[in-house]
């Protein structure tokens, strides 16, 4: 079977929560599409003096309740139909949390692997010039996404302000703490992660202290929930990134596991651990799987082979409406990504505000604030399931979607 875009998954998640609220025809069919979208070709200049052309996008879907919000991916596989459904996806997440924004994403397609230093400066500095016309910190503020890091983000940051003639690190969220960022925003998602697995755990009734997990994707997301997990008494019994996976039921140390990527950048012939593909990753006996890679990966093609009882989504996207359907049946819950990996975003808010008004905040400070604002917004969704008598992702959507309407009727039609 065909798997859906993800712009298509998008879609059908949103109609499955728009069927129980009574939003107006017309902001119903305002919020299915992107407010606004660039699409720009690039050139930029390689190591071995030839030129290539690198095509680049940004996506607007919602500014109704604020400036838009939303990271940055470099990867072979980015489409604006992917985009569109980040963007999408990004309204949701920041209104769930209640957070001041809408929704964007960004995206060049090029393999990051392949560029060397300066072709990454290169290619970052034209694009966020080609981004110029959108961004701004009072009208879109980007982030970090997969394959785009702090370094990024600061680039990004001095090309804008080098446009304006002064520092402007409220432009960009994500970067170094010695250019504006802000402490704990680089394991701020794989935190979230982590307390929003706590809390699902409380739910089913299961400890954290023993629990069993599996993380596909040992990137910024995976390799910090991972790190935390562990740190809290969870036994981490496989992980994988895009090599292939290790398996030990006897439990990983996450931290060797990161030596060992970094050493020789891959996780598939650690040595404490059995090599496994990313199929049998995602069939683990284990209480709970994350998956933190991309999109798309449990389908109706391998859902009835998860065996976790949690699937908590680090990732946005991993899971097709189909294999939603399917984990349901058999009980498993799972903890969808606008709330799951809210985490990144909420201290991406916290960095801008900082930024905004000079004054930072200590590292225990934010941490607090992160999992207060977490921790409420987990048990609203669980509330709202209970009396709409849906899944989490569901009630996380009609959660978001109701102030986002709200938001849009207040405001009425322009002009
Ligand atoms: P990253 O680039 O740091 O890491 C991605 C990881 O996934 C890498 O380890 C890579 O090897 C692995 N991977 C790629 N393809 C894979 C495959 N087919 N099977 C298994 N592993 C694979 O990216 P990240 O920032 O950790 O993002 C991961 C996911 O989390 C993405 O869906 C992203 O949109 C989402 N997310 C990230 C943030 C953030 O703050 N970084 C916030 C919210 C959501």
């Amino acid at each position: 079977m065909r798997e859906p875009t993800a712009y298509a998954m998008a879609l059908r998640q949103y109609d499955r929560a728009v069927q129980r609220l009574s939003l107006k025809r017309g902001i119903e069919e305002y919020l299915r599409v992107p407010r606004r979208e660039l699409a720009v070709n690039f050139p930029v200049r390689m190591d071995d003096g030839s030129v290539r052309i690198f095509a680049g996008y940004r996506v607007h879907h919602s500014t109704a309740r604020g400036p838009t919000k939303g990271g940055i991916r470099y990867h072979p596989a980015v489409t604006l139909d992917e985009l569109r459904a980040l963007a999408m996806w990004m309204t949701w997440k920041c209104a769930v949390v209640n957070l001041p924004y809408g929704g964007a994403k960004g995206g060049v397609a090029c393999d990051p692997k392949r560029l060397s230093a300066r072709e990454l400066e290169n290619l970052t500095r034209r694009y966020a010039t080609e981004m110029a016309v959108l961004m701004s910190p009072e009208g879109d503020i980007p982030a970090p996404d997969v394959n785009t890091t702090p370094q990024i983000m600061a680039w990004i940051m001095d090309t804008y302000s080098m446009q304006r003639g002064h520092p402007v690190p409220a432009v960009v969220t994500g970067k170094p703490v010695a250019v504006g960022g802000s402490l704990g925003r680089l394991e701020a998602t794989g935190r979230g992660v982590v307390v929003t697995t706590r809390e699902a755990l409380v739910q089913v009734g299961r400890p954290l202290e023993g629990a069993r997990v599996a993380v596909q994707g040992f990137g910024n997301v995976g390799s910090v929930a991972a790190v935390l997990l562990h740190a809290a008494g969870a036994r981490i019994v496989a992980a994988s990134d895009s090599s292939g996976g290790t398996l030990n039921p006897h439990g990983l140390d996450p931290g060797a596991l990161l030596r060992h990527k970094r050493e020789s950048g891959r996780l598939v012939d650690y040595p404490g651990g059995e090599p496994i593909d990313n199929a049998a990753l995602l069939a683990t006996d284990c209480d709970v799987l994350i998956p933190a890679a991309l999109e798309r990966q449990i389908t109706a093609a391998n859902a009835e082979r998860v065996r976790a009882r949690l699937v908590v989504e680090g990732a946005n996207g991993p899971t097709t409406p189909e294999a939603d359907q399917i984990l349901e049946a058999a009980g498993v819950v799972v903890v969808p990504d606008i709330l799951a990996n809210a985490g990144g975003v909420v201290v991406s808010y916290f960095e801008w505000v900082q930024d905004l008004q000079a004054f930072f905040w200590s590292e225990p400070e934010i941490n607090e604030r992160l999992e207060r604002l977490l921790v409420q917004a987990y048990r609203e969704v669980a509330a709202t399931a209970g009396e709409h008598g849906t899944n989490l992702r569901t009630a996380a959507l009609i959660r978001a979607i109701q102030r986002v309407a709200e938001a849009v009727m207040i405001l009425g039609i322009f002009p």
